[in-house]
């Protein structure tokens, strides 16, 4: 017993970290082939415009239903299929699936596409844009490609070689989660961004804390003066919302709105929102 209860301290702590490993080693046997079991699939989740109330925008979030393992979140799996390289032909597939399904809207709205690290510093990147357009018959310029800026810090040559190869092609690009990670105010003007998302814990402060309401107001500022526009994540509350009016922040995007929901809801708004009511503002709109 004494020598069982000497080995207790470590372990109270190996085990846990086997299991993380253990888990991630699972998860990432499990993801080998599950994109040709079709286990993966894409959810839809609106960005309004704060002027016109009307649909902007739909962010594409992927989603991964493992037979083994259930749901598993995106913040879990996607940091192992970046490991594994597995992101680039599941993002390759997130590019064409997200394409096809707004080439079917009754919109000029555009589809937002999150795009891994990893994606972005493959040669490769442009050509699968580029097809994905192509099949699914997408103007270019309604595809908007969101980065986060932890991207940018690693490889700022190739950052911005592929981002303006993007934007050649007629492609947006979206700088997503600003103000967290290792923000640097130099990247706005190196970086060819058309639209800045003020990341979710500025948002998530503004009711209690003046100073978010002071950097929201400065971000929205200055990137009106650097020509770009701006969307809020993560809106939950209409105190957030007021807020966000009150800044001229140009879109917002949270469960107070809409959630991330399936193609075919997406669609279904599109559709119920004719040009009719929309004219008379009574289409499928953001809450006053
Ligand atoms: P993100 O790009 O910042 O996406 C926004 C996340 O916030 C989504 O989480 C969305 O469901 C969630 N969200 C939206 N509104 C609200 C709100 O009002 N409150 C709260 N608490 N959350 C809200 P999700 O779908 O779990 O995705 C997490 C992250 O995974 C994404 O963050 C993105 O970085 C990554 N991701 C998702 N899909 C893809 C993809 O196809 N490719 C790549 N590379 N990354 C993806
Ligand atoms: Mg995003
Ligand atoms: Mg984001
Ligand atoms: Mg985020």
């Amino acid at each position: 017993r004494a020598k069982e209860s000497g080995r207790g301290q470590v372990l109270f702590y190996e085990p846990v970290m086997d299991e993380k490993i253990e888990r991630r080693r699972q998860l990432g046997a499990a993801m080998n082939g599950a994109l040709e079991r079709n286990e993966f699939h894409l959810l839809f989740q609106p960005i309004f415009c704060l002027t016109s109330g009307d649909i902007a925008s739909c962010e594409a979030l992927l989603r991964w239903d493992s037979p083994q393992f259930g749901a598993v979140a995106p913040g879990e799996f996607i940091p192992i299929a970046e490991e594994n390289g597995l992101i680039v032909p599941i993002g390759g597939w997130v590019l064409h699936q997200a394409c096809q399904v707004a080439s079917g809207w009754a919109s000029t709205a555009t589809i937002a596409v999150n795009l891994s690290p990893v994606q972005l510093r493959t040669p490769e990147l442009a050509v699968t844009v580029v097809s994905a357009l192509q099949a699914s018959g997408l103007p270019a310029k309604r595809l908007t490609l969101e980065v986060t800026e932890t991207v940018l810090l690693d490889d700022v040559e190739r950052s911005l070689a592929a981002l303006t190869t993007l934007n050649q092609i007629d492609v947006c690009t979206t700088l997503d989660d600003f103000g967290t990670g290792y923000s640097s105010l130099s990247y706005l003007t190196q970086f060819p961004f058309q639209t800045l998302k003020i990341d979710r814990s500025f948002v998530m402060d503004l009711e209690h804390n003046p100073a978010s309401i002071a950097i929201v107001q400065t971000i929205v500022e200055l990137a009106a003066k650097l020509g770009m526009r701006t969307v809020a994540e993560g809106v939950e509350t209409p105190a957030q919302l007021d807020q966000l009016r009150r800044t001229r922040c140009d879109a917002v995007q949270g469960y107070l709105l809409a959630k991330p929901m399936p193609a075919n809801e997406v669609l279904a708004l599109f559709t119920a929102a004719c040009p009719a009511t929309k004219s008379l503002g009574q289409g499928h709109s953001l809450p006053e």
